[in-house]
């Protein structure tokens, strides 16, 4: 099945007899057994749940990928993630990562003794400079986050070679856009808070993977922990999958126009939108499609405070990823937790702004920003 038929008839119940078109809510704790010794092959929900299973069924196959888990946000699948890894082990990330990763990577350098290091994965040369016995993995966001920075990602598979895992955070642009595991990719993380669920209304995570190994001892961890997504939230997601495709589409092509309509702004002075042919990583065959995220630098910070103030289709919240028009501060938002020297050198000034493009009319949009901008 191709990937748009996959968004609307991946979800299945295993246990479906009364021809329900939606995957059930099973919000059941615990499972009955048939006899001493056997089991239905559900005992505890936080081990499993027939919804969270279609649910994983369905990323993995949207992934292209062999497993995948369910998390109760991405924060908790990227911990989860980290499990599979051992004191004095180094990751080597992309500079200007989502903001709460480089919060628990910060947590854990303290805490677990891993190491994280930051650096244009891009970079043939800084990749090959930063890589030593204990590099174990690279874990790379494509396009980055706020700068929209685009990485090659069979080049980076190449340049870490088979032993070294290379992990994925596909949020941005879904496996609608983009499938890690054809370019490499040995594990692929989402928020699926955002495009996955599409609606502002749920929080989830997802790891999808091809090594078993490593798909068992991460459903150990959850086991463990018990970081699963819930039975209700795991329906939510689903129903959210349903229109993936339609979503991606046109959120992209409101972008693309919005993208163009802001390069022609006297108070904008940047914009970062992978689908323009000007941006770097714009012709690269990895991605079929650029998403529907922009970065834009305005004149001044009091441009940008009044653009924020002044939106109204568009609403000023943290996010993405949803059918609501976001527009976000990265400074005080999503990249508050990074240092100002980082922050400077990256480019993340009190000129940036970011928008998450949603699927309302093209017009609306351009001409709330209009107004915002004036
Ligand atoms: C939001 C986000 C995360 C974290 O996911 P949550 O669901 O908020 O925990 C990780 N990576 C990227 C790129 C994100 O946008």
């Amino acid at each position: 099945m191709k990937l748009e038929s996959l968004c609307v008839h991946g979800a299945k119940d295993k246990n479906n007899q009364t021809g329900s078109l939606a995957v059930p809510i099973y919000q059941s704790a615990t499972f009955a057994h048939p006899a001493v010794g056997q089991s239905t092959g559900y005992d505890y929900a936080r081990v499993q749940n027939p919804t969270r299973e279609a649910l994983e069924a369905l990323v993995a196959a949207l992934e292209g990928g062999q497993h995948a888990l369910a998390f109760s946000c991405g924060m908790s699948a990227l911990d989860a993630l980290m499990g599979l890894f051992e004191p004095g082990d180094r990751i080597l990330c992309t500079d200007d990562l989502y903001g709460g990763s480089v919060r628990l990577f910060n947590a854990l350098e303290k805490r677990v003794g891993l190491s994280f290091d930051y650096l244009d994965t891009n970079s043939e040369k800084e990749l090959l400079a930063a890589l030593s016995p204990q590099t174990k993995a690279v874990f790379v966001e494509t396009p980055s986050n706020p700068m929209m920075k685009v990485t090659d990602l069979a080049m980076v598979k190449r340049v870490i070679g088979p032993n070294v895992k290379l992990i994925v955070d596909n949020t941005f642009l879904t496996p609608v856009f983009q499938k890690p595991f054809d370019f490499g990719a040995d594990v692929v993380l989402h928020s699926g808070t955002k495009y996955l669920g599409g609606h502002n209304d749920t929080l989830a995570g997802f790891l999808v993977t091809n090594d078993p190994k490593d798909d068992e001892k991460l459903r150990y961890i959850t086991k463990t922990v018990g970081s699963g997504l819930s039975p209700f939230d795991s329906f939510l997601i689903i129903r959210g999958i349903k229109t993936l495709a339609l979503r991606m589409y046109k959120s992209q092509r409101n972008a693309l126009a919005i993208a163009q309509w802001l390069s022609s702004q006297p108070k904008v002075t940047k914009v970062l939108y992978p689908g323009l042919p000007a941006h770097p990583g714009y012709d690269l065959p990895q991605a079929t499609g650029h998403g529907a995220m922009i970065s834009f630098e305005v004149d001044s910070p009091e441009t940008a405070t009044m653009a924020l103030e002044r939106v109204s289709t568009i609403l000023y919240a943290e996010s993405l990823g949803g059918v609501e028009t976001l527009i976000t501060y990265p400074l005080l938002q999503t990249h508050a937790d990074l240092s100002e020297d980082i922050r400077n050198a990256l480019g993340i000034t009190d000129r940036l702004l970011r928008l998450s493009v949603g699927v309302e009319d093209q017009e609306d949009l351009i001409n709330d920003l209009s107004q915002a901008l004036k």
